[in-house]
């Protein structure tokens, strides 16, 4: 169990095989203005992958690429919709197919408000994660320790909280619907790098 630290892409053949947990970090949340630092990956292994990318990178990352846009990979995100269009933007890839545990949690916990991911791995996993480098510099030119393992742990738990929530969907009737979701999710993301980021395309007015 070990948290690995790459510069500009992933190495080639670090994953196992199987669904991928994925996060972003970003300098904040605008994404055409924000731009893209750090990409987390986990196989559900034990490991977590950190890869950074410097202020100016092309962001040329062919194996990270290759593995994100791997359609036979189930990517698993908590609040897909914003790292769907950060990786879209800057890496020119669609990291799908989804699965995203704030919108299940949502679909099934109808009894709570608590949709954070520190909600839910306190609720479902009774584990505690810190969310306290959530808004740290992201582009600083060394990250500390502390944002290191913060952002591991935003990929630690997505595994287990996927078979969680597998079994709810099931539980409840909802898989169906929370898979339309995940389907809509890539062209959610691209509304809002397109200028719908505030408006719900489905409301009457
Ligand atoms: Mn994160």
């Amino acid at each position: 169990m070990a948290v690995h630290f790459h510069e500009e892409d992933l190495p080639a053949g670090v994953l196992a095989p199987g669904p991928i947990a994925v996060d972003t970090e970003t300098m904040g949340l605008v994404t055409p203005r924000d731009r893209l630092c750090v990409v987390q990956i986990s196989d559900g292994h034990g490991d977590e992958h950190l890869v950074r990318f410097a202020n100016g990178s092309r962001y040329d990352a062919p194996n990270l690429k290759a593995v994100l846009a791997d359609p036979a990979r189930l990517k698993l995100y908590h609040f897909a919709r914003f790292d769907l269009a950060a990786i879209d933007y800057y890496l020119g890839v669609v990291a799908a197919p989804v699965f995203c545990t704030k919108i299940a949690s949502k679909l099934t916990r109808t009894y709570t408000d608590r949709h954070g991911l520190k909600n839910l791995v306190s609720d479902l996993l009774n584990d505690d994660i810190s969310k306290q480098q959530q808004s740290s510099d992201w582009g600083a030119p060394q990250l500390t320790d502390a944002q290191r393992e913060y952002a591991a742990s935003d990929v630690r738990y997505l595994h287990r909280l996927h078979a969680v929530f597998v079994e709810r969907l099931e539980r409840e009737g909802r898989m169906g619907l929370a898979q339309a979701c995940f389907a809509f999710l890539p062209a959610r993301a691209r509304l809002d790098i397109a200028g719908w980021a505030d408006r719900d395309i489905f409301s009457h007015d």
